[in-house]
């Protein structure tokens, strides 16, 4: 998926978040905080690629990632969600310390966006490496037609926007019923 393509993703995730209410601070959240929230995580996994957008600005972290894992491996799975989430508990910082919680649920979305997306595409993704089972549900068939692309995520985004909130109870119970198992 492109760049663009993948920022417009994380928007439709960004306001499904929000009005599916994944998480309280994202239910109670101002959408001035998530929407930038989850764009600045949007194209963060593919720092994995020299040739990709952020890839070609960060050399110095693309090429030795690149060599070392891979494209669409590491950086695109949960091990790297979760090694995140732990070095930053590691370095005891107050939960709050620089982006307001809300924020930092957004961040953790558009992060998220990322892999569904590419998930939608034939290649897919090594959600669970090391493991090499890639998962991918290929929606988007052709990698040339960038313009259907995005016409599908503008539809998203128009689509989940629109959507009642009401129409969304059903995920709500599914997310709330998720959390009672977990916590
Ligand atoms: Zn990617």
């Amino acid at each position: 998926m492109t760049a663009e393509g993948h920022l417009i993703f994380a928007i439709a995730c960004g306001i499904f978040s929000k009005k599916a209410e994944i998480t309280l601070k994202l239910a109670n959240g101002d959408w001035w905080h998530i929407i930038p929230g989850v764009l600045l995580t949007a194209l963060l996994p593919d720092i994995d690629h020299p040739q990709s957008l952020l890839g070609q600005r960060c050399r110095w972290i693309s090429i030795p990632i690149f060599y070392i894992f891979g494209h669409r491996k590491f950086t695109h799975s949960l091990l790297a969600i979760f090694s995140g989430i732990i070095f930053f508990r590691l370095l005891h910082f107050p939960y709050n310390w620089f982006f307001p919680s809300d924020t930092l649920h957004a961040i953790l979305i558009g992060y998220l966006s990322h892999l569904l997306a590419d998930m939608l595409t034939p290649n897919g993704i090594s959600l669970f490496w090391p493991c090499r089972w890639r998962f991918c549900l290929p929606l988007l068939q052709s990698q040339k037609n960038n313009q259907l692309e995005k016409i599908f995520c503008v539809f998203l985004v128009v689509l989940i926007y629109l959507c009642p909130v009401k129409h969304l109870i059903l995920i709500k119970s599914y997310f709330q019923h998720i959390k009672n198992i977990m916590f």
